[in-house]
This record gives structure tokens, C-alpha cells and sequence, in this order.
């Protein structure tokens, strides 16, 4: 066991191994590696580019994937410090787990999804995968990556590329263990749970973007701080902050209970967890696997964060200026889609040879950054969607 850690924390010494074995790095553990092998994708650098909630070009101090993966990094490892899990699995797995974003954030993974499902049975068969993000994102760092000179993708740890599945349908689950037997997809389908270290990351994602939507939110005018004060959660750090801080307005204001508000969730995190640690009794990885799961809020955090979450989705994924993005959005992802499909001579040589041509649209689309995928769509239809 790496010293330090718990016995139900992952132990990089005892991993459940690469799908194609590899020698120890000298001076590296087996995580420490996986998350340079993250930071060093191609895949990763594009995060750069691709939307959270506003479009890239929309701001230039709006979060984006790669800024939201490395806050939930953040708190994750922040979490995992304080519960003596591992935090170089917690890493890799948070800067992973945006990795198989398309662009436009969730409205072009929906596009892309529906692409995918309503295509023609006469012309190209449908593999019948569909179109998820976090399945996508395995599939970047299993198959995609082509930076190795043994094996494509980047070749993780078990234990990394199954804190990277966090949902999947129950569909695609069979099909992932018809491929690899009691693999990443098998809790899906005979209940269980991840390791501690991707039950945090889950976490620290929601913690994350609900923190910095709010953040963003009063930044592009979208949302009100008055509008705030209607959040239970965020008011209370409002209201504390100014009994300290009278003087204390806008911005900094903002900021203050943000900050106040997000060490709070962390600390709540800690100490619910390790109530549930030990009331659950575990005393082994295997224990965790087998438990349902345990890295939570206390009731009363998970029912102000899910009321917080509500708030965000009407009055800010749900505002009308969001929704007018989002549509064009949707529909650059749709048009590129058909258009590809049509012509496949438009697409780069490596994609345009592969032998199931939807799937391979699919996953060169999903790798565009947000401003690569207009041009692409001024380059084949003519017009600008977003002048
Ligand atoms: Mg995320």
C-alpha cells in the first residue's frame, strides 16, 4: 500500500493493469503516469477550445473544458488529501473526464446523438452506439489518441479509464463487456460502484460547475447578483461575507461567496464521507466496489446544491440568449454531420478510410474545437452561423 493512504484508497502498486502491458516507469507510478499521458493528448490541448456553457468566442474569461477540468482537478485532489485517498488517480481521472466533449458543449453532444440514431437503415447502417459524451471519452483515451508507437489511444489504468466511465447506457455496457469481459462496464450492468477516487470526481465535477456557472453567469450579465439571493446556498456566504465585509460589492462580493461557498461543499464532502466510511463498514477496494456509493454531501448540502442546480438550468442553461446559441449550435453539429455523410471526400484521409463511416464522422466531429467546427461549417455550406 502506498504509504499514507488508506486500505480502500486505489494503490497505483496494485492496479488492475493496462490493457496492453507495459514496464513500470522508473521514477512515475502507474497514475502519475496516466495523468501526464492525459495533460500530454491532443485531445486535451482542444479543451482549450470547446465550450462549457458559453461558446469560446463569446468572452475571453469564461470557463472552458480545459479551465473547468482543472478546477475540478482542484477540489478533487484538495477532497482526496483530506480523506487519504489517492490524488494522482483523482487527477488523471478529472482532467480526463471532459475529454470526449464535441464542441458546444452539451447541445452538440445532443445533435451528434441524434445524428447518430435517426440515420436511414437503408443507407449506413447505424452501429447503434448513439452518441454519448463519457463513453466517447473512454473511447479517446482507448482508441483515439494516436501518439504511441505500440497501441492506440493512451493505454490507462483500469482504475483511471473507469473513474473516466461514469454513466453509460445500459446498451453500450453490454457491448463494452461483450469486448472486455468484467471491464469498466460491468458495474452498469451487475450494480456496484467505482473506486472512492471516481466517486469524488463526480463530485468535485458538480461542485465545480455549479461554483463557476454562477461565476460566468453574473460575468455575462445573464444572471443578477439580486437574482442570487433566491439561492439558499449562495445567499447564506452573501450574507456572511457582507456581516463581515460591509463595504464589500459586486464582483468581489461575488467572488467571496463563491469562494466561501465552495470550501464549504468541500468541507461537507470530507465529513459526510467519512461518517459514511464508517458507517458502511468498508475495509477494502473491493468492499467499496461492492458497497453502494459513499463519497456524498451530508442531506442537507445535497438538497441546497440540487436547489442551486435547478436555479442554473432556468434561469441560465435555459435563458433565452443561451437558448439562441445553442440552437445554432445544434445546428452546425447537424449539417456537418449530414454533410460528411454525403461527401466523405471532405474529410481528412485517416477518417475518410474507415470502414463504418457514420462512427467515424461522429468521432471527427467530437474532437473539433467550438471555432474549428464554424469554419468547417463556412467551408462546406457557404453561410456564417454565428457572424
Ligand atoms: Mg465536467
Amino acid at each position: 500500500m502506498t504509504s499514507g493512504l488508506t486500505a480502500y484508497a486505489c494503490d497505483p502498486s496494485r492496479s488492475r493493469g493496462r490493457r496492453h502491458p507495459e514496464p513500470e516507469a522508473p521514477t512515475r507510478t502507474a497514475f502519475q503516469r496516466d495523468r501526464d499521458r492525459v495533460i500530454h493528448s491532443t485531445a486535451f490541448r482542444r479543451l482549450v477550445y470547446k465550450t462549457q456553457v458559453f461558446l469560446n468566442h463569446e468572452g475571453d474569461l469564461f470557463r472552458t473544458r480545459l479551465t473547468h477540468s482543472i478546477e475540478v482537478a482542484q477540489l478533487g485532489r484538495s477532497i482526496a488529501r483530506s480523506l487519504q485517498l489517492n490524488e494522482d488517480l483523482v487527477e488523471a481521472i478529472a482532467l480526463a473526464h471532459d475529454l470526449g466533449h464535441t464542441p458546444f458543449g452539451h447541445a452538440g453532444q445532443d445533435a451528434l446523438n441524434e445524428a447518430m440514431q435517426a440515420l436511414p437503415a437503408d443507407g449506413h447502417a447505424p452501429d447503434g452506439w448513439g452518441f454519448e459524451h463519457n463513453l466517447q471519452s473512454l473511447r479517446v483515451v482507448d482508441e483515439l489518441e494516436e501518439r504511441y508507437a505500440s497501441f492506440d489511444g493512451l493505454n490507462l489504468c483500469f482504475e483511471t479509464r473507469e473513474g473516466i466511465l461514469k454513466h453509460c447506457s445500459r446498451r453500450n455496457a453490454e457491448r463494452i463487456e461483450s469486448q472486455e469481459p468484467g471491464g469498466v462496464a460491468r458495474r452498469f450492468l451487475q450494480g456496484g460502484s467505482p473506486s472512492l477516487e471516481a466517486q469524488l470526481c463526480n463530485l468535485a465535477d458538480e461542485i465545480a460547475y455549479n461554483a463557476h456557472d454562477i461565476d460566468d453567469g453574473v460575468r455575462s450579465g445573464l444572471l443578477t447578483l439580486e437574482q442570487l439571493e433566491a439561492v439558499e446556498l449562495f445567499d447564506a456566504f452573501r450574507r456572511e461575507a457582507l456581516a463581515q465585509h460591509p463595504s464589500l460589492r459586486g464582483r468581489r462580493l461575488l467572488f467571496e461567496s463563491i469562494r466561501r461557498m465552495l470550501s464549504e461543499q468541500v468541507y461537507d464532502v470530507i465529513a459526510a464521507t467519512q461518517q459514511r466510511l464508517v458507517a458502511s463498514g468498508v475495509r477494502s477496494l473491493d468492499d467499496v466496489r461492492a458497497a453502494a456509493p459513499i463519497v456524498r454531501f451530508s442531506d442537507g448540502m445535497r438538497e441546497r446544491s440540487s436547489a442551486l442546480k435547478s436555479f442554473l438550468f432556468h434561469n441560465l442553461y435555459r435563458h433565452p440568449q443561451v437558448m439562441e446559441t445553442t440552437g445554432r449550435a445544434r445546428q452546425v453539429v447537424h449539417d456537418l454531420f449530414q454533410g460528411y455523410l454525403a461527401d466523405p471526400a471532405q474529410l481528412p484521409e485517416a477518417y475518410g478510410r474507415a470502414p463504418a463511416l457514420p462512427r467515424a464522422v461522429a468521432d471527427y466531429i467530437a474532437g473539433m474545437t467550438d471555432r474549428f467546427a464554424i469554419r468547417e461549417h463556412e467551408r462546406l455550406f457557404g453561410a456564417a452561423v454565428f457572424p
